[in-house]
């Protein structure tokens, strides 16, 4: 194996440019660029190689910039993607030679860190069947179609049902697991069933509406099942004719009669969505982030009631006679967090909720900030956020860490 590795000090931003060029005798050959922290990784971690299993084409230390909206410099020990069933079948001989593995969509909704130790399985199933019956249609999506393109094709085959879940990043695998919602419709108000590979028996198993527990930002797929299956498929049902339109969201009912829309369409609230969500939401492609980073706490009445002695103004949306939920945006917001940068990481300007990377930030400048917002919040309303985003450990399979544990 021919190698080539160029390094270069720049003193100052204690940054160091890694460009390694290698050729071997298999032919591949893989030019690495990457900017890193001085001493952060060492220089085996950031060889790249190929082999194959059964097929299957693996890379080591796989950059995943371009696999986590955050846009960080994160290499993988191993990186493999899976594009059929029949390969989802190869996974659990292949994880017996890593010591850890994480399944990843989009990256959209995870904050990995410096280098993983284990293999990162990309989900790519690419499907898309419709079967119309009245005014309804089912459709049948693969796991690796990308959530917003699938949703613009239901828009113009004039399904309706998902028209409010415009421009969420990420694949449509991911979807139910954490119950994606945005502008007053939810994952599970569509969703029938799906298909999940248990990557323990190597077995299919199909779990219907009620078993994917879904709840807001959250199922069973996030709790009990995480890590263990990789959803593969899933049938959602719309209507074909008759479209009842969800309006409920102030915003957007507001948006389209200023826009002068009296009796909207499938398309016009796809388009006021995708517009609204432009002009609030940084563009991953352009600032890294991973929307929400924490989910909006839902407390009994009588916390709210406790919050507002001190807090009169307190913002809340009732969920039940029982309890409220209260905007986490607003509570960072009124901590002085909004707009408030900490070297490359800060909370967005227009949207405090939103954890930005504006440069070539660390996961622990991220995981940092968080904390410090996690904690300025707890101290003013005794609340603690949760992270909303999947926080992934360097060695083991995770998603529920709590910000401490990876300080
Ligand atoms: C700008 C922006 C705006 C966003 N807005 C919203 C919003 O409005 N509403 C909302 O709910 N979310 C939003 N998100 C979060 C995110 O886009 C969604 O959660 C999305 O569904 C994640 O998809 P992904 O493919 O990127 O998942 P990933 O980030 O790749 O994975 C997320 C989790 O799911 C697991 N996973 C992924 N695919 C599979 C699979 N096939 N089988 C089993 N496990 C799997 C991963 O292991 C990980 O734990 C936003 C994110 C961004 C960056």
């Amino acid at each position: 194996m021919a190698l080539t590795g160029i390094k270069v000090g720049v003193e100052n931003q204690d940054i160091e440019i890694i460009l390694i060029y290698y050729f071997n005798f298999e032919k591949f050959y893989q030019l690495h660029f990457s900017f890193q922290y001085k001493n952060s990784l060492t220089f085996a971690q950031l060889l790249h190689n190929v082999s194959f299993l059964n097929g299957m084409r693996i890379e080591e230390n796989y950059l995943l910039k371009g696999f986590n909206t955050f846009g960080l410099n994160s290499i993988a020990k191993g990186f493999v993607r899976v594009d059929t069933e029949a390969e989802l079948q190869e996974l659990p001989e292949l994880l017996t030679k890593f010591n850890s593995y994480l399944i990843l969509g989009g990256g959209s909704n995870v904050l990995l860190p410096d280098f993983f130790d284990g293999l990162v399985v990309h989900i790519n199933m690419q499907k898309l069947h419709s079967r119309e019956s009245g005014n309804e249609v089912l459709v049948n999506v693969g796991a690796g179609m990308n959530w917003h393109e699938f949703v613009k094709w239901t828009v113009d085959q004039n399904y309706g049902g998902i028209e409010n879940l415009a421009l969420i990043p990420g694949k449509t695998g991911a979807a139910p697991i954490q119950n994606i919602g945005a502008y007053g419709v939810e994952m599970k108000d569509v969703l029938v069933c799906l298909k999940a590979f248990h990557l323990d028996t190597g077995k299919f198993q199909v779990y219907n509406h009620e078993a994917c527990e879904m709840k807001y930002r959250d199922s069973v797929f996030k709790n009990r099942l995480m890590g263990k299956v990789i959803i593969a498929d899933m049938w959602i049902k719309l209507t074909h004719r008759d479209h009842q339109l969800n309006l409920t969201y102030g915003a957007l009912k507001n948006y389209l009669e200023d826009k002068g829309i009296e009796s909207p369409v499938i398309r016009d609230v796809f388009e006021s969505v995708i517009e609204i969500r432009q002009s609030k939401l940084p563009d991953p492609a352009v600032i890294g982030n991973a929307g929400s980073f924490f989910k909006n706490p839902v407390v009994p009445c009588s916390k709210a009631d406790l919050i507002m002695e001190k807090h009169p103004d307190l913002v809340f949306y009732p969920i039940d006679d029982q309890q409220v939920k209260i905007p986490a945006g607003w509570l960072i917001e009124q901590c002085g967090f909004k707009g408030k940068y900490n070297g490359q990481v800060g909370c967005f300007e227009k949207q405090a909720l939103v954890l930005v990377n504006i440069g070539s930030a660390k996961a622990a400048e991220l995981v940092a900030h968080a904390a410090e917002v996690q904690s300025a919040v707890y101290a003013e309303f005794g609340l603690m956020l949760e992270p909303e985003v999947n926080i992934i450990h360097p060695h083991l399979y995770g998603g529920k860490l709590n910000l401490s544990s990876v300080q």
